[in-house]
C-alpha cells in the first residue's frame, strides 16, 4: 500500500509509540514543501517547538532560517523535520528506543517528499539516518549517497550558537549543498 500524507498525519495525530507522548504539548510533524528537493532533519522539538507544534521556531530555528536563506531558499521551499516528533524532557537527546519508535514517520515523510538531498543537522540526525557511530566533526561536509539520495551531515544550528567558531565550516557545507543542488537540478 502506498503511503499518503493523510495516512501519515492520521498515524501521528494520537501517537503513543514511545514515552515522549506523555510529556508533549504538541506533536511536531515537520513542515515545508511536500515535494521539496532538500530535506533538513534536526534532532527533536525543543520548548518553543513543543508549544507551537512547528519545527525550528526557537533560537536555533532563526539561525536555520538564515542558513537556508544563505543558499537561496526560503523555509517554504524546503522541508524541515526531526528525528523525533515529540519534545524530549529538558531537551535531552532522544533515547535510541524513542528515535527507533519515531523513525518510521521520517521514512514515510522521505518516501512522500522524495528529496534529492537530505541535510542531517547534527550528530543525532546523522546517527539515525545513516551511521550509528558517526562523529559529526569528522563526517560533516562529506556526501553519502543512499538509494540515489545525497546525504550531507553538518553542524546543528544550536551547536553553531554555542560555538560560533564552527560557523565557517558550516558555511562551507552550505555552499557545497547549494553546488550539489545546482548539479542535480
Ligand atoms: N532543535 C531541533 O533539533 N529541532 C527543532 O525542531 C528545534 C530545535
Amino acid at each position: 500500500m502506498r503511503v499518503s500524507w493523510s495516512m501519515l498525519f492520521d498515524a501521528l495525530k494520537d501517537c503513543s509509540q514511545c514515552p515522549l507522548a506523555a510529556t508533549r504539548t504538541n506533536i511536531v510533524p515537520g513542515e515545508g514543501d511536500p515535494q521539496a528537493d532538500i530535506l533538513f532533519v534536526g534532532e527533536g522539538p525543543g520548548r518553543d517547538e513543543d508549544m507551537q507544534g512547528r519545527p525550528f521556531v526557537g533560537a536555533a530555528g532563526k539561525l536555520l532560517d538564515k542558513m537556508i536563506a544563505a543558499i537561496g531558499f526560503s523555509r517554504e521551499q524546503v522541508y524541515i523535520a526531526n528525528i523525533v516528533k515529540c519534545r524530549p524532557p529538558q531537551n535531552r537527546t532522544p533515547f535510541p528506543e524513542e528515535a527507533q519508535a519515531c523513525l518510521p514517520y521520517l521514512r514515510m515523510q522521505t518516501a512522500l517528499i522524495r528529496p534529492k538531498i537530505i541535510v542531517c543537522l547534527g550528530a543525532t540526525a546523522a546517527k539515525y539516518i545513516y551511521d550509528e557511530n558517526v562523529r559529526i566533526t569528522r563526517a560533516r561536509g562529506q556526501w553519502i549517497e543512499k538509494k540515489g539520495v545525497w546525504i550531507m551531515p553538518t553542524y546543528h544550528p544550536a551547536a553553531l550558537l554555542r560555538d560560533p567558531d564552527k560557523k565557517k565550516e558550516a558555511w562551507m557545507d552550505l555552499k557545497e549543498i547549494r553546488r550539489k543542488f545546482d548539479e542535480l537540478t
